[in-house]
């Protein structure tokens, strides 16, 4: 690659947005080397056409990185920048380095920037290896669970499963001590076998689990007009969902295992799961760290390859563009009226089943792509995992609370058992729970004792 051009849009005025936001950047658009046949993302390229080489150009790069940074808010305390795809590998370590130059130029005194990288592993190798760890990046690696069940959908183009080349990557990860969190996509198989599963990922030498449950759906497209009938809760759902979705009762059966197995493994604090961190989180006072959870959407926009930007990975569709980057800033297109109401609909279109629920802080009615469900009494909007939830947040609840008893007085969470039913002594009733946004410096809701900065934070 040739040398970065020179600054770009020094003419677009920069224009901060209100609150932190959040891009995941998709520098090849939806190319991957796999096929994995649940993926949402690689449809996308058709919606390009043939007019795309699928590659962010460096004026492009460019005009993003000063953008993501200079948008931010005065007040942010790091920049994070996400990559994604398709598969961000593909790109080449030398395009990353290119990233690197541009975030060194356009950084901001005293805001640190950080990366993370979300990728199928299978690309990696020494090179990527020592890219990441020079640079301190936070990789996710997706991988579904033991080798039968990864396999089982993710496979490369030529249909051979890829769990062998996955593992591989893994080795390459631990062997430059890069730090590694992974994702993991819950469908109607592994579903089954949750203890399994968490078993797995501990094994492979994941100490951060984030769960993705698959619902495919015509999720943008008006069910009636596809004559594709909305169902009743608890009822026919399935219907409506591809048959490798995870049902609603699956959901629930496998949150419920994944947190059994989390505490008769004596792992509180140390494995992490993202769903149990946000709502330890909540518990404690803290906003929902996580957009499904979120009381609002619209802080967490994709952009893809050609500089444009969507209302979210989810959205990536011509009805949620909102511009692109080089007639219009990100900090502009996330303050705009259509993005303040893509993201205020999210509470503002919630059924009243959700709004008199006694879960709502948790779950805020979940994502709204997969609100195709009827409430009880026939409202539309209701999400399709709901029962799968509910089943959740009253299994764990008890004792998360218990957890967020001990974090409020400054105890480990591991502790809950102890010190989890005894109120503060130094404050009779209610401990003081923090509130607002969690700082760097805070100690973190997950109760491991550390810095939210170094722990939980930068994922
Ligand atoms: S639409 Fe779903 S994935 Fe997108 S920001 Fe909202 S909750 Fe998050
Ligand atoms: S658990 Fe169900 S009813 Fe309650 S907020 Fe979530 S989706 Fe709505």
């Amino acid at each position: 690659m040739s040398q970065a051009p020179a600054p770009t849009d020094v003419t677009l005025p920069i224009f901060a947005a209100g609150d932190p936001f959040h891009v995941m950047v998709k520098p090849i658009g939806p190319i991957c080397n796999l096929d994995c046949s649940y993926c949402f993302y690689l449809e996308k390229e058709a919606m390009f056409g043939g007019k795309s080489n699928f590659r962010m150009t460096e004026e492009q790069l460019d005009r993003f990185v000063r953008q993501y940074i200079e948008s931010q808010p005065a007040n942010i305390p790091e920049i994070s920048f996400a990559f994604q795809g398709g598969e961000p590998t593909l790109m080449g370590v030398k395009y990353f380095r290119k990233v690197m130059e541009l975030q060194k130029r356009y950084a901001r005194p005293n805001i640190p920037i950080v990366n993370a990288l979300q990728t199928n592993g299978t690309l990696l190798d020494d090179q990527w290896g020592e890219f990441l760890h020079e640079h301190q990046f936070l990789v996710g690696i997706s991988v579904d669970g033991p080798e039968e069940q990864h396999n089982r959908y993710r496979f490369d183009k030529q249909g051979k499963g890829s769990f062998a080349e996955v593992m591989r990557g893994i080795k390459i990860l631990q062997k430059h001590k890069v730090e590694f969190n992974t994702l993991t996509v819950v469908q109607a198989d592994n579903a089954q076998d949750p203890a399994a599963i968490y078993d797995f990922l501990k094994s492979i030498g994941s100490t951060f689990f984030q769960f993705i449950p698959i619902v495919e759906h015509d999720q943008l497209l008006d069910a009636k007009e596809h004559q594709r009938p909305l169902l009743p809760i608890l009822e026919a759902n399935q219907a409506s969902v591809a048959a490798r979705s995870v049902s609603p009762a699956q959901w629930g059966y496998f949150l419920n295992g994944i947190f059994d197995r989390w505490i008769e493994s004596n792992d509180v604090g140390h494995i992490f799961v993202q769903l149990f961190d946000m709502m330890l989180g909540i518990a404690v006072g803290y906003p929902p760290s996580l957009c499904v959870h979120a009381k609002t959407c619209g802080n967490a926009v994709a952009l893809e390859h050609t500089g444009d930007l969507y209302a979210c990975d989810h959205y990536v569709s011509p009805e949620f563009h909102l511009g692109n980057i080089a007639d219009k800033t990100l900090g502009e297109m996330l303050e705009s009226d259509q993005q303040k109401k893509f993201g205020n609909d999210k509470f503002d279109t919630l059924p009243k089943f959700c709004l008199d629920c006694d879960y709502l802080k948790y779950c805020h009615g979940a994502c709204p792509k997969d609100r195709i469900s009827l409430t009880p009494d026939g409202e539309e909007g209701l999400a399709y995992l709901c029962e799968g939830y509910m089943a959740f947040y009253k299994h764990s609840l008890p004792t998360l609370r218990k957890m967020a008893k001990c974090v409020a007085m400054g105890v480990p969470a591991s502790e809950y058992e102890r010190y989890g039913v005894v109120r503060n002594p130094a404050a009779p009733g209610r401990p003081t729970a923090p509130s607002g946004k969690i700082k760097r410096n805070d100690p973190c809701p997950c109760g491991s004792g550390r810095k939210y900065k170094k722990c939980c934070g930068p994922r």
